[in-house]
């Protein structure tokens, strides 16, 4: 086996802003990387993120390789991919992690075909043997088991599901490097072919602070609104079990648990959700949690911090109206936060 030749993050930035994951997989990068003995770097690609790649190094990286152009200000699977390429065929890193978003789900199995290696995909921790090797744990077999899993190609490429990770503190007086590297733009075609980045979707459920989810409980599509209603009134997103989405309620994008996105929000609500082990792993770590189920039975009220049994079609309008009254009163009296 060849000497390791450092630790690669792919720092994701949408608008502009780097995206929070990307600082958690500096906080792991720079950990397997001091216990390797190699540098740390992130690459960062967009337009006029200067200010990005500096906060890149004060969370941790020792080099941050800077792609900017405003024909990458937005996500664009062929240009990002053949910068990322050529710059991972010349660096050559070890390790290359992602963070498991919509984004990194679609970059990094295109970055490993590329690059000829394997890729465990929605990766849950990340740990270096006595070998010096990345070991590679991810839920299998439904989530009954975790899986341990070693590449022997090179580099060892991971995405890694975001809120699982813990960020470094920001440290001023960490040193690194910015290196601008000119990018090379594929042919006109390939910018027609750029993916459209609205933000709201590519961030999904998993930035949302607060998620209103929904599940079998509910008895129609059209009954979602109820939810939305809710979410509206809260600030926050609705996202679904994997019923919802198997019968075309909703877009995968909003799926919670094993097959969709994990989530840690401020305040989950879980209506009409039994809480599947499937649904549970990607969920529990949820701040506070509050479950409405008619079923005083249903294993979501294992995790809950507030169980309310009870008929979701009367209990979530009853809520709704209740905090729309509280902020009309708020509103009324100035005290309201916006
Ligand atoms: C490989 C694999 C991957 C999977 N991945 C996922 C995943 O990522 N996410 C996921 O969610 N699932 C996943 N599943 C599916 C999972 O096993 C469950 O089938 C699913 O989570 C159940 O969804 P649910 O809780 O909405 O439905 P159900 O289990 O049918 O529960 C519906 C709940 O609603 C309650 N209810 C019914 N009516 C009302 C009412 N009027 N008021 C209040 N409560 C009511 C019921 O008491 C019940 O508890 C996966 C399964 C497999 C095999």
């Amino acid at each position: 086996m060849e000497a390791t030749r450092g630790v690669m993050i792919y720092a994701e930035q949408n608008g502009g802003k780097v995206h929070p994951v990307s600082y958690e997989l500096l906080g792991k990068g720079r950990e397997i990387a001091d216990r390797l003995g190699v540098e740390l770097s992130a690459v960062l690609v967009g337009h006029n993120l200067d200010a990005e790649a500096q906060e890149l190094i004060f969370h941790g990286a020792d080099t941050v390789y800077l792609f900017d152009h405003e024909a990458l200000a937005t996500f664009d699977i062929m240009n990002y991919r053949r910068n990322i390429v050529d710059l991972a065929c010349e660096t050559m890193p070890d390790i290359i992690l992602l963070g498991a978003t919509p984004i990194g789900r679609s970059l990094g199995p295109r970055l490993a075909a590329a690059l000829n290696t394997g890729l465990t995909a929605d990766c849950t921790s990340l740990e270096v043997d006595d070998e010096g090797e990345l070991v590679q744990i991810r839920p299998a077999f439904s989530g009954n088991i975790l899986a341990h899993i070693k590449t022997n190609t090179r580099p060892q490429m991971a995405t890694v599901r975001y809120k699982i990770m813990q960020a470094l503190p920001r440290d001023c007086d960490h040193q690194g490097k910015v290196v601008h590297r000119e990018p090379v733009l594929e042919d006109p075609l390939a910018v027609l072919s750029r993916v459209p980045c609205n933000r709201q979707d590519i961030r999904g459920v998993s930035e949302a602070e607060i998620v209103v989810c929904g599940g079998r409980g509910l008895k129609k599509p059209e009954d979602l609104k109820l939810l939305q209603d809710l979410a509206d009134e809260l600030g926050g997103v609705v996202g679904c079990s994997k019923p919802l989405v198997d019968e075309g309620w909703m877009d995968k994008d909003h799926l919670v648990g094993f097959s969709g996105s994990t989530v840690r929000p401020r305040v989950y609500f879980a209506v009409g959700v039994s809480g599947s082990s499937q649904h549970l792993i990607g969920m529990r770590n949820a701040g506070t949690i509050v479950a409405i189920n008619r079923d005083p039975e249903a294993m979501i009220f294992e995790v809950a911090d507030y169980a309310i049994v009870g008929d979701l079609y009367d209990l979530v309008p009853r809520l709704t109206s209740v905090l729309r009254k509280q902020r009309t009163r708020d509103q009324m009296e100035g005290s309201v936060c916006t």
